[in-house]
């Protein structure tokens, strides 16, 4: 009868038995409490919120918020692994028109420092088949998520020589290093682990500061785990997630693909097609820039992505315009797919064209340590230079072409946003309006009827207000130039 007892006893009350020996709110007691040793697998599930940190409307607004109406977190603590299968759509703002949110399904890797997407590469819109995408800049958020867990980074601590602080309520501050990151975890007199703070980088943000918060405690049928998981980034929220079951050690089988740790570390490309004399569209995977060639200098728009991206798209350039600098480079806005890459510039001597509001975002942000991964502009210890567009234009003109940055008025994609015009060339380059692929197909298959997607509606109202003659427009994401004509039939004006 005995032996019974002791064989149906759960992991959680086994945990309890074994930290009651133990002094509470320590390592050792909450390692026990949580069964840590002895998970060396999870699952949770759970429903809320999740946020798309770097996406904001406006530098001073929070991330767009999305409904999460599944997520399943699978990770491998011996392995280093983890899988997060998420379905999720896109909060309507009355405030904003946008083309009505979709839902996402997510299907996200990492183990060890590889990281994928099972998904459509350049996003769910280009109709490509699912495959296995590599997806590199996100491998330090989603290891980092594995040992921000409970019984992960009780078992990082364990293993990584952590030290141990007591805390003035009965419990203690846990720190150590894993790798290049420190990590630092309270844990209460209760034996829960409360919170946990790391640090990863960004290239935006520098050394971004990465949090989350564990509260409600319970029994998942013999683990205890919390019931409510708080993330945030950069002091952006990040994911709410209320969680609703929990299973310990599941089998867990998540292989790195063939092929991938090399697509992983295969050299960033870019190419250059001449839109006009002097005038070179610098294409790379779904990200561009365009370089001009001015009498004694260069100016390049846009520095999207990082500055792997940034170095490759400065090489072409300098290939394709020998023996002049970079002497401005035009942010269209601030979103971080756009903003990334701007540093190599400045370390390059570009003086950086953007409205006032991102100026002010990037000094701010700029300031913060970069010390995870110090980039060429902290090794020059160069001071950034600005351009501000001012009063919703500016223009940067070598005598001979003139180049007009103008404030993209009133579109729900973001609050301070240009658009580029050369009025001799007729081009206008513009961006996250019209990617001039599956022009209306991929609205129409879910909304039907006439709809159109508002943000090319409002780059064509910019372009009646500004009254500019434009013979191409040229996206910064998307696979070819397009006319207004194409615009408008795509507008159903036409
Ligand atoms: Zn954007």
């Amino acid at each position: 009868m005995r032996r019974w007892a002791v064989f149906v006893l759960t992991a959680a009350a086994a945990a309890t038995l074994a930290a009651a020996d133990k002094p509470s709110g320590t390592l050792d007691s909450a390692l026990a409490a949580l069964a840590a040793d002895r998970i060396t697998s999870i699952e949770y599930n759970g429903v809320g919120k999740w946020y798309q940190v770097g996406q904001e409307a406006s530098p001073t607004l929070p991330p767009p918020e999305f409904d999460v109406s599944s997520y399943t977190a699978t990770i491998d603590y011996v392995a280093a692994a983890k899988r997060v299968q998420m379905a999720s759509r896109q909060t309507v703002d009355p405030n904003r028109l946008r083309f009505p949110p979709r839902e996402a399904r997510a299907d996200e890797y990492v183990a060890g420092d590889a990281a994928w997407i099972v998904g459509r590469p350049g996003g769910p819109a280009t109709g490509l088949p699912v495959t296995n995408v590599p997806d590199a800049k996100n491998v330090e958020e989603r290891a980092m998520e594995i040992w921000a867990t409970p019984q992960g980074f009780l078992r990082a601590a364990a293993a990584n020589h952590a030290t141990s602080t007591p805390t003035t309520d009965g419990g203690t501050e846990v720190t150590f290093m894993a790798g290049k990151h420190k990590f630092v975890g309270k844990i209460n007199a209760q034996n829960e682990v409360q919170k946990i703070h790391t640090w990863i980088s960004n290239p935006v943000l520098g050394d971004m500061l990465c949090e989350a918060a564990f509260t409600g405690y319970r029994d998942f049928g013999g683990v205890m785990f919390p019931s409510r998981i708080v993330r945030t980034a950069g002091g952006r929220l990040r994911l709410d997630l209320t969680i609703s079951s929990v299973k310990a050690n599941p089998a867990v089988h998540i292989v790195v693909p063939d092929g991938m740790r090399a697509a992983m570390s295969a050299p960033v490309k870019a190419t250059a097609d001449k839109l006009a004399d002097g005038v070179y569209w610098i294409k790379g995977g779904q990200w561009h820039s365009v370089a001009i060639d001015q009498a004694d200098h260069i100016v390049v728009v846009d520095a999207p992505i990082d500055e792997a991206r940034s170095l490759a798209v400065i090489a072409k350039v300098k290939e394709t315009i020998p023996n002049k600098p970079i002497k401005y480079v035009i942010n269209t806005h601030a979103h971080f797919d756009h903003a990334g890459g701007l540093r190599t510039y400045v370390g390059e001597g570009a003086t950086i064209v953007t409205l006032p509001m991102n100026q002010a975002f990037y000094e701010r942000a700029w300031r913060e340590p970069r010390t995870l991964n110090p980039d060429r502009l902290t090794q020059s210890g160069k001071t950034p230079k600005f351009e501000p567009v001012l009063n919703g234009k500016a223009v940067l003109s070598d005598g001979r072409r003139a180049i007009e940055i103008h404030e993209q008025v009133g579109t729900a994609h973001n609050d301070a946003i240009v658009m580029v015009y050369l009025p001799k060339e007729k081009i206008l380059i513009q961006v996250d309006a019209w990617n001039t692929e599956a022009v209306t197909a991929p609205y129409l298959d879910t909304i039907g009827g006439d709809f159109v997607n508002p943000y090319m509606v409002n780059l064509y109202e910019n372009i009646l207000r500004l009254k500019l003659d434009v013979a191409q427009i040229v996206p910064l994401h998307g696979p070819r130039t397009a006319t207004v004509a194409e615009l408008r039939k795509a507008l159903l004006l036409e």
